[in-house]
This record gives C-alpha cells, structure tokens and sequence, in this order.
C-alpha cells in the first residue's frame, strides 16, 4: 500500500472517530437535558400546587378568623386571599399536569364562581343562621375535598421531584462515565495513531535519514531493511541498489587502479633494468640482475637463466639453490622442440602464446619461460616461490618484462660483440687487442709471469689482391683469421690489428712455446691451398714474436719490438717466425 492510501485511510478513521465522538455528546446532552427538563416540570408543578396550596390554607385561616370576630379589616383580608386563591387558579400554566390534577384544576376553574358567590354570602350576610350553610358547602366542596385532593398531589409530586432528581443525577453520572470512556478512547486511538505514524513512517524515515548519511560516508555495505511495503521501503532498496551499483563500480576503478599499478611497477622495472643492461659490460652480472628483477617482478624468493648465445657461448646464473642447472638444462631439454620452433616465429605475441603453452601445466611455486631473441639468443628462465603459487596473471606479467628485457640484453650484447670483435674476421679488433694488452701486461707484472705478443702479416699480400681481387683477398683474411683462432689456448688473445696483419697475445708460457704457437701459423698457412676459380694458389705469413718484460717496459714498446721481429722477417725473405729476443743487433 502506498503512503498516499495510508494517509487516506487514516483520515477517514480520524474523520470517524470524531463524528462518533460528536454523537456521544449530542447524545449525552440530549439524555442529561431531558432528565433536567423533566425535574424543572417536577419543580413548576410543585412550585404550583405549593402555592395552591398556602392560598388555600390562607383563604380558610382569613375566613375562620373574619367568622371568629367579623370586622372589616379581616374581610378585607378574606377577599383578598380569595383574590390570590383566583388568580393562582386561573394563571396559565407551562408545566404538564396529569389526568387527575387537570380534572382537579378543572373542578375548581368551572366552581370558581360558586365559590365566590358563597364566600360573598358569608362575609356579607348579617344572621349567622343564613351564613351557616354556605360555611358547610365552602367547607365540604373547597377545603376539605380540594385540600385533601391538593395534599395528596403535593406529597405525590414531591415523592416524583425526588425521583426525577435521582435520575438526573444518574443521568449526569452515566454522561460522566461515558465522558471518560470517550476521553480514554480517544487518548488510546491518538497513541494507536501516533504509534502507527512512528512505526510506518517517523521510524522508517529517520531509519533511511541515518543510513543513507552512512552510504554517504563511503559505508556503502551497510543494508538498509525497511518492510514497510511502501513508497519508503521502494526508496530503501533504491538506496541499496544505489550503494551495490557504487560498490560494483568502485571495485572496478580500484582493481583497474590496481592493474594501472601493476603495470606501471612492471614498466619502471622493466625501463631501471634496460638502464641497466646499457651501462653493465659484464654480460653474467646483467643476467643475474635480470633474475634479481624478475624474482622482484613476481614478489618470488628467486630463480636461474641458462643462455645460449649464438657464438656458441653459454651462460647460467642462480639466485636459487632450487633453480639448478641440471634442473634448467633437462627443462631446455624437454622443451628443446617447442624452443626451436619458438625461433621461427618472428612474432612476439606469437611467442607469447607458446610460452603460456609451454608452461601451462607447470605453473605451480616455479614458472619457466622460454627466451628467444631476435638475434638468435635463446634460453629458459625459472623463477621459483617457496609457499605461493604463480597464477596466469603472473605468467603474463613474467612473459612480458622478460621477452623485452631479454630482447634488449641480446640486443646489448650484440652491440658488444660488435665494438668488441672485427666485422670481417670475428675476431677481436684493434680497440680490444690495445685494452687486453694493457690488462695482460699489468697481470703479468703483478704475478711475475712471461706473455708474449706475435705480429703478423700476409707476405705480398697486395700484390695478392692485384691478381685475385679484393673479395678474394678478403676471403683469405677469414681463413686466415679461422686458422689463427684454431692455433691458440682460451687464455690466449688473437686480433685483427688492421689491414692484413693480425695481433695474438699469448700469457703464461715460455719462449720455445709461443715460437711453436706462431710456426704452426704460418706451417698451416703455408700449406693451405687457395681455390680461385679452379686456379690454385698459395700465401705465406711473417711472423714477429716479442716477450715482456725480456724485450720490452711498456705496452708501446713490445708492439714496436714485435713490429721490429716482423720487419726482420720481411727482410729475411718473408714466410718465417722471427724472435725479437734471438736479434743479436736489435739487442744492443
Ligand atoms: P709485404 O710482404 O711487404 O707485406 O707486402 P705487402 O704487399 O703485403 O705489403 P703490405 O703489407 O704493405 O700490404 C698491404 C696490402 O694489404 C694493401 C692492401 O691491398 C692489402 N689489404 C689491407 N687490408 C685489406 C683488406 O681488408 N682486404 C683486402 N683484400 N686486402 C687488404
Ligand atoms: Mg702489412
Ligand atoms: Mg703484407
């Protein structure tokens, strides 16, 4: 029911209730006036006959005196008391009477007149024997009859006004009581009423009031339960609805608010990480960075990369005893096919989509992801969590920061390699051959050891690129520098010094060693047959060795002293080994 019809319905009870209330007053003053009507009849009625009868008690004393002694005065007095006695009977009256006293007023109206006629007779006769009968009929027909009659009415109409005024007071008792019947009634609908209005509306409205000022504080779980079944209990779901709606949209800003966070951490890791890898030579500590980054990406305890780079190289770090390389090396191994496959795919989503299959059914507390990269450089990183377990969120997360972070270490060793090595012969160039040497010759000092440095140089080399060309000739300079990389130790250095000539530094050995390093060179060279087209040829190399510190006290000083061994070779007839520290001239 809406608070419209309420407020109808409860009109019309009101509107009731005092229209009853109105016709138990009128009621009421109906019975009381009629009672006291009745008693003022009563009261005139005996008021009359009291009168009626003093008259007539004053009639019979005036005539009894005037008969006692005759005088004037008495009679006087006799006449008029019979002057009042006829008035009194002849007034009009406006009180009722009943049957017996109209038929008593009426005998005495309709004898008025006799009697009047007997009284003259017996105040003005002379004789008392003429008066005598008119004293017996006046006294027979007016003070006994009419006095007794009178007297019997009188104490009936007394007996009837006390009656009457019992009535009336009970009357006025019965209003009384219906007046605080009334009165009680009316208090108790007005509370019904008041109690009524404050359960379906007063409660409900300051109910609403007082939640929806809570809604407003951001209280928005708070439920507002009113069953009223009204226009109010409407606006309380109204306002519940209300509060679900900005819950709801709430919760989506802050989760989108959480993701916008997620990413933006994702990013600022991602970009202090490729910061980093810019300014980091050392390609084993930006992998460890890259496992630190990408442990703190996933709030993980820590995790391993195992890289195999395209030159053959390959790298492992660990920040987690659980992440080993065996156990790395038999998930490569496992996913060795998918990995391959992995690098045809030129696309990075497409990338991602593999890897999210790849470790689908792994994603527990560790996570792997396979890393190509664009130039070739691939591998797998593990991150490992002791008590959570990774969700797809993760994986994503992981994936994203990882495919670009490695993509830009790939990138930076590239660059690397590039600054580092000689574009045509892969090996180190002269900027890295001057570095070395300087690193080679301050261990040497420090640990008190031998290196030796051997020049080399192709021996007519131009004369070589006159008749062949200078694609062949470049040809050349890369089996040369492929013989040269298979002729030395790892320990040992070799690079292109420029043109046709080429460095390599050989530490920790002895004289007799380094000589037998730079003959099997030039032997292997000498031997080499080159195909030009179905014509064969042949090159030779001259070779110059010098040791520090035997030959030299500087850097500068044992390249000009190998330079020196190399020029003595030339001049030798070229396609030898010369040892600076075997010139007897150079020596002095
Ligand atoms: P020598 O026996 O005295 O060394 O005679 P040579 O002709 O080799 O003389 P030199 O060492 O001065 O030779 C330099 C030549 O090496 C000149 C150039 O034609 C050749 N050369 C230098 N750099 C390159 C290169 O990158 N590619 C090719 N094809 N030839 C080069
Ligand atoms: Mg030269
Ligand atoms: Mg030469």
């Amino acid at each position: 029911m809406n608070i419209k019809r309420k407020f109808d319905l409860f009109s019309t009870g009101l509107v009731l209730l005092f229209i009853g209330l109105f016709l138990v007053t009128w009621t009421a003053n109906r019975y009381i006036h009629s009672t006291t009507e009745e008693l003022a009849d009563f009261s005139k009625k005996l008021d009359f006959m009291t009168g009626l009868k003093t008259s007539l008690n004053n009639l019979e004393h005036s005539l009894r005196e005037f008969l006692a002694s005759p005088d004037d005065h008495k009679r006087t007095e006799t006449n008029l008391a019979y002057e009042e006695f006829y008035r009194l009977v002849g007034k009009t009256n406006d009180f009722n009477l009943d049957e017996d006293e109209l038929a008593m007023l009426q005998y005495l109206r309709e004898n008025l007149d006799r009697f009047s006629i007997w009284l003259t007779a017996i105040l003005y006769s002379a004789r008392a024997e003429d008066r005598d009968p008119y004293i017996e009929s006046l006294r027979m027909s007016l003070f006994q009859e009419l006095g007794k009659r009178i007297e019997k009415h009188w104490d009936e109409d007394m007996k009837k006004i006390e009656e009457a005024k019992k009535r009336a007071a009970l009357a006025q008792e019965k209003v009384f009581l219906l007046y605080i019947f009334s009165l009680v009634l009316l208090v108790g609908v007005v509370f019904l009423i008041r109690r009524t209005i404050n359960r379906r509306i007063i409660k409900p409205l300051l109910m609403l009031s007082s939640s929806s000022h809570r809604i407003a504080d951001g209280e928005l779980d708070h439920y507002i339960k009113i069953e009223t079944d009204d226009e109010l209990s409407e606006l309380a779901d109204n306002f519940n609805r209300m509060a679900d709606t900005l819950r709801e949209k709430i919760s989506s800003l802050e989760s989108s608010f959480h993701r916008e966070q997620k990413v933006v951490r994702e990013l600022a890791i991602l970009n202090e990480f490729i910061g980093y890898v810019t300014t980091e030579l050392e390609f084993d500590i930006i992998l460890r960075r890259f496992v630190e980054r990408a442990t703190d990406l996933l709030k993980a305890d820590g995790g391993a990369i195992l890289v195999h780079a395209p030159d053959g190289e390959e790298f492992f770090v660990s920040t987690s005893e659980r992440v080993t390389r065996e156990f790395l090396e038999e998930v490569l191994r496992m996913k060795g096919e998918r990995i391959n496959s992995l690098i045809e795919l030129e696309e990075a989503s497409m990338a991602g989509e593999e890897a999210r299959v790849l470790s689908g059914g792994d994603v527990g507390n560790i996570i792997y992801i396979p890393l190509v990269s664009g130039a070739g450089m691939k591998g797998v990183l593990g991150i490992f969590s002791k008590e959570a377990n990774f969700s797809e969120s993760d994986e994503d997360t992981l994936f994203a920061f990882a495919f670009q972070a490695f993509q830009s270490i790939s990138f930076q060793r590239e660059l690397a390699r590039m600054a580092t090595t000689d574009g045509l012969t892969g090996l180190h160039n002269h900027r890295m051959f001057q570095e070395r040497l300087s690193e080679e010759i301050l261990r040497a000092e420090r640990y008190k050891r031998r290196l030796f440095l051997l020049l080399l140089d192709i021996d007519h080399f131009k004369m070589f690129n006159d008749t062949y060309g200078h694609q062949t000739g470049d040809e050349v300079l890369r089996t040369i520098a492929s013989v040269i990389r298979g002729s030395v130790r790892k320990v040992d250095f070799a690079a292109r010094y420029g043109g046709e000539e080429f460095v390599i530094i050989l530490p920790e050995t002895d004289c007799e060693n380094a000589f037998m390093v730079a003959e099997r060179i030039r032997e292997k060279v000498e031997r080499y047959v080159i195909d030009v087209g179905g014509h064969k040829t042949r090159l030779t190399v001259s070779i110059g060795i010098s040791c520090f510190p035997q030959d030299a006290i500087d850097k500068e000083d044992l390249i000009r002293k190998a330079d020196a061994a190399l020029y003595l070779a030339k001049e030798g007839g070229r396609n030898r080994v010369v040892l600076f520290s075997e010139l007897p001239v150079e020596k002095g």
